[in-house]
Parts: structure tokens; C-alpha cells; sequence
């Protein structure tokens, strides 16, 4: 080891040990317990999604109540912290909430010492999920290369790294991928694959059951008026649950986007058309959930976007960037998880889950073996 690597490795230490040991952050999800397995999770994220952010969407629409307020059995809290910053980006918030481990902004299902992916990288639950041989689904709002949905599909030194994180999709297995359009993947990128590619309503409907998909919708998914031949976020989401909902069971992870984009430009009314369709989205998560009877569904958030107080009798944002503020848990089908009003650090989310879905004790976190995509973040680069 030369003298850049030994002070690269020392420096690496003392901030993990500074982190761990004064400021008593977890590295990695700790969550212990036992925990009545459940056939299916469903894992709902709000990205940019404070508490207040449900205050605000009420008080812009008119909205008695939403349903996401009530219609869980406990609420909680989840600090968002990455390992490098108090407040994190999405992609290390993603890579939290994907694998139980805590990482640098900007890293998506990756370790902070091994940034390349070379060899190993933590699993993410797409990974956990098809190792126990439950289908498996992403679906969201961003486009295919967004943090969010990338931490459950993929590993990359740097969110930037678009088409890297594109064709890691189209590479992982994970039966049905929904997200809106990066441009990356096309009929010819999955011509040679197991994927179809589907990317209006009309061929998600004529989609055969059991073909794994790629949907690329030019819509922000949330609002019908954008295109009338695109599915809603909701609309997806019961798809998917009725697509996914197999003897084995399975892993679903639904994002809300928009949350997040339209409080970094303080746009409270278009927040709030994307607050009402991600309620909708989680009543119908619920909905399954209630009726199925063998169903968690987990929602929360990967930070607050935005700021938002209240002040001089009503909610405003007070900036256009991400907050340090605790974010909401909100969970339904398990009392083992979280007391009421619990704070939780958000790593521990995956670890829960992976044991509902049947982990032992050293299953997760864990790693995957990983390479170094060379091609593609050669092409991303230039
Ligand atoms: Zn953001």
C-alpha cells in the first residue's frame, strides 16, 4: 500500500469513527427484532416529502384530510442524514433506504470506500427480493436514470452517470421497471434483452401477464391532463400490485418525484397536484394491503425538500434546496416494527423489510458482487 492509499484508508477511519462515535450515526441499518414474515411489501417514497408538506398540500387544495394522515396503524420518523453531509441528496438517501447502508451524496448503491463498484457493492432489495424468488417491482414518477429508482437497481459512483444507470435497469432482472423517459432506453436498447418495452397506456394493456417490462412514459405520471394515452402514478401502482401479486409474493418500491422537484422551485400548487396523486397512490398500496391481509406497506420519505414552516397563519417554503428535517414512517401490517411517534434512523427501513421478507440475521445488509461498468461511464464521461 503506498503512502495516497495508507492516508486515503486513515482519513476514511477517522471519518467514519468521528460519525459513528460522536455524533452516534449508524453506518449501516441495526434494526433487531422479530418479525411476523409477510408475503408482499409494498414501499412507498416521497421524495422531498416533510410532514409539512401534507399541512401544505391541505391548506392549497381545500383537502379536509389526506389519506395518507389516517389510514396507516403507526406514524414515526426517520432521520435522513447521508455519511458525508446532514443533509442528503437523493441518491445517498436512495442508496439508505435501497441497501440499509449509508453512503456519500451523490453514490447510488455504493460504499463510500469503494466508489468504482469494483468487486463488491451493498444489495439493494430488488436484489434480496429475486435471491427469495418474489417478483419485483420499480415504478415511478422520475425518469429511468433518476436516484431514486437507480438505488434499487444499480450501483454507480456518481448520479450523473445516466446511461450507466440506464442500462443497469435493463440488465437487473427486476420484472417490471416504470419510470418516465430518460431517452437512454429505446426499442433498440431492448431488443436483445428480456425486457419489452411498453410506453403508452395502450401498450401497457396489451402487455402479456408474466413479460417483463421497461416503461418509458413521456409524463410527469401525475396528472391525467399531461397526455391522456399515459398512466397515472396510481394507475401504475394498481397495475403493478396486478401484475406482481404471485403465489412467492413480492417486492414493490413506488416513488412520488415530484414532491421534490416542485419544492426546489417553491411551486406550492404544482407540489400539491403531486401530493394528492401520491395519497392516491397510497391509498391504493393500502387498499391491496387491507384486502390481501398478508401485505406491509411502509411509506416515507428520502429527505424534506424546501423548508416549509408555518408562519403568519399558513405553510411557505423558506428555500429551494433539501432540509435536515426528520421525514415521516409510515407503516401498515406489522406491529413490529415501530412504536407510535418513534424515531428511526431510515437504514433500518430496508433492514425490516428484508427480514418480513424472510432474512436471517446476516442476510442484510450485505453485499453484492459488482463491476466497474466501464463502457457506459466512459460514454456518460464524454
Ligand atoms: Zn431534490
Amino acid at each position: 500500500m503506498n503512502n495516497v492509499s495508507i492516508k486515503k484508508v486513515l482519513s476514511l477511519l477517522t471519518v467514519l469513527s468521528l460519525l459513528w462515535g460522536i455524533f452516534g450515526i449508524a453506518v449501516v441499518g441495526e434494526w433487531e427484532g422479530d418479525v411476523a414474515p409477510a408475503k408482499n411489501v409494498i414501499y412507498l417514497i416521497g421524495d422531498g416529502m416533510g410532514y409539512d408538506h401534507w399541512k401544505m398540500c391541505k391548506q392549497e387544495s381545500g383537502t379536509d384530510k389526506l389519506f395518507i394522515e389516517d389510514g396507516f396503524e403507526y406514524y414515526g420518523f426517520a432521520k435522513t442524514r447521508s455519511l458525508t453531509n446532514a443533509v442528503t441528496d437523493s441518491a445517498a438517501a436512495g442508496t439508505a433506504l435501497a441497501t440499509g447502508v449509508r453512503t456519500y451524496n451523490g453514490a447510488i448503491g455504493v460504499y463510500l470506500y469503494n466508489p468504482l463498484a469494483i468487486g463488491s457493492s451493498p444489495k439493494n432489495l430488488c436484489e434480496f427480493a429475486m435471491e427469495k424468488g418474489l417478483m419485483t417491482g420499480v415504478v415511478t414518477s422520475d425518469s429511468d436514470d433518476g436516484a431514486t429508482p437507480s438505488a434499487f437497481s444499480s450501483h454507480s459512483v456518481e448520479r450523473g452517470m445516466s446511461l450507466d444507470l440506464s442500462m443497469q435497469h435493463v440488465e437487473s432482472g427486476i420484472d417490471l421497471i416504470w419510470t418516465a423517459s430518460s431517452g437512454n432506453i429505446t426499442a433498440e436498447t431492448v431488443k436483445d434483452t428480456e425486457y419489452t418495452l411498453i410506453t403508452n397506456s395502450d401498450e401497457l394493456e396489451a402487455l402479456p401477464d408474466g413479460v417483463k417490462s421497461i416503461g418509458q412514459f413521456n409524463t410527469d405520471l401525475w396528472a391525467r391532463e399531461n397526455d391522456d394515452n399515459c398512466p397515472t402514478l396510481s394507475e401504475l401502482t394498481v397495475e403493478a400490485i396486478d401484475r406482481l401479486d404471485d403465489k412467492n409474493g413480492f417486492f414493490l418500491m413506488v416513488e412520488g418525484a415530484h414532491i421534490d422537484k416542485h419544492s426546489h422551485s417553491n411551486d406550492a400548487a404544482k407540489m400539491t397536484e403531486a401530493m394528492l396523486e401520491f395519497d392516491n397512490t397510497v391509498k391504493a398500496a393500502v387498499d391491496y394491503a387491507k384486502a390481501d391481509g398478508n401485505t406491509i406497506v411502509i411509506v416515507t420519505a428520502d429527505h424534506e425538500t424546501g423548508g416549509i414552516v408555518y408562519k403568519d397563519g399558513k405553510y411557505s417554503y423558506t428555500q429551494g434546496s433539501h432540509s435536515a428535517a426528520n421525514v415521516p414512517v409510515c407503516v401498515y401490517g406489522t406491529d413490529d416494527f415501530i412504536a407510535e411517534g418513534d424515531t428511526i434512523n431510515n437504514v433500518d427501513i430496508p433492514v425490516f423489510i428484508s427480514k418480513a421478507l424472510g432474512a436471517d440475521e446476516e442476510a442484510f445488509p450485505a453485499s453484492v458482487p459488482s463491476s466497474f461498468n466501464f463502457k457506459y461511464i466512459i460514454a456518460d464521461l464524454f
